[in-house]
């Protein structure tokens, strides 16, 4: 199966990994161009290649995916002189790792389908330990038929694989997950600030909550081994969790639902993020309620 990856960063890599071995032959290409390179290197005697512009990775491919910051970055490099547009096959399938916006896949499947292309959004979950594990969760928007010619390309990198709907359904529930993780993680550094504002040991604190109710992946994994450790070891770009809540509360706008929380908590995460800068981890937003509290969540 002939597949080409674009956009080989933190989670891209090492999803792409999987697909460098039988009965795959792969295709790279990465905006900087030594990453691709290195991704060669690293796959020697495998059928993998990497091409200088995407045009030339994406031509004659069945699949094309593609794992880049936004959909803003995937509307580029469709249309950008020598990208995908420039290259892809009438007959292939263009799969979208990246945690896109439902609005913008349903205009680039419209112009993908003019031209005989199938398109299927398909953001990923379960971090780049999942990813290096092949056990991420994928979430798809699209025709059951093309998500039915997709599925081998999935199973490399992913264990939970959900067809969610039409077009845009899985940047959709993309979108949702990532407002409850903001909410989760500033929500549990809110009350671990609290708690240890008023005496009581973050890590105390922590042993309770996660045998307890208010427990989430953020009180029982995330906060415990990035906040309390300070190791905050980046995964996961504040930048692109800032991205991601932004697309739900847009989403909950159009919808006309009131969703406050989810208002509040994106707008916490733009400061935290403009605080912060681009390259910090997303777990890192504690620190903004950190700094205003006035205490640290640490053992
Ligand atoms: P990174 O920032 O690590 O990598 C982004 C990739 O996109 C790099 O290959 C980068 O190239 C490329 N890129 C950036 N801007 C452009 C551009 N203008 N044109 C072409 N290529 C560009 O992001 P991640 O790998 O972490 O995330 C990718 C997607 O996956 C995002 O949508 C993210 O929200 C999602 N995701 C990430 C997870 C994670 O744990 N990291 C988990 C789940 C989803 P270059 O190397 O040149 O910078």
């Amino acid at each position: 199966m002939k597949i080409a990856f674009l956009g080989l960063g933190d989670i891209g890599k090492p999803m792409a990994h999987h697909l460098a071995r039988d009965p795959f032959d792969l295709t790279v290409w990465n905006r900087t161009a030594s990453k691709a390179a290195q991704f060669v290197t690293e796959h020697a005697g495998k059928k993998v290649k990497a091409t200088p512009t995407p045009a030339e990775a994406v031509k004659g491919r069945e699949i094309v995916i593609t794992c880049l910051p936004s959909s803003v970055e995937v509307e580029e490099l469709l249309h950008q002189k020598d990208g995908i547009l420039a290259g892809i096959s009438s007959g292939s399938v263009m799969l979208d790792c990246t945690s896109g916006d439902p609005t913008t896949s349903i205009a680039i499947a419209a112009e993908l389908k003019s031209r005989g292309v199938q398109f299927v959004d398909a953001p990923v979950s379960g971090g780049t330990i999942g990813a290096v594990e092949g056990r991420l969760t994928v979430m798809c928007g699209g025709e059951r038929a093309a998500f039915d010619r997709v599925m081998p390309a999935l199973e490399a990198f992913a264990k939970k694989i959900v067809h969610c709907g039409p077009v845009g359904a899985g940047h959709t529930v993309k979108a949702v997950n990532q407002a409850l993780l903001a909410v989760h993680i500033l929500a549990t550094a809110e009350a671990l600030v609290t708690a240890a504002k008023a005496g009581v040991s973050p890590a105390v604190a922590l042993e309770v909550i996660n045998a307890s109710s208010g427990r989430s992946n953020s009180s029982e994994n995330l906060i415990p081994a990035r906040a309390l450790t300070r190791e905050f070891p980046r995964t996961f770009r504040l930048a692109l969790l800032d991205k991601d809540i932004d697309i739900a509360a847009r989403l909950a706008k159009e919808m006309e639902v009131e969703a406050p929380l989810i208002s509040l908590a994106a707008r916490l995460t733009t400061e935290a993020h403009r605080m912060l800068g681009e390259e910090v981890d997303h777990v890192e937003a504690v620190r903004l309620v950190e700094r205003r509290g006035g205490a640290e969540i640490k053992s």
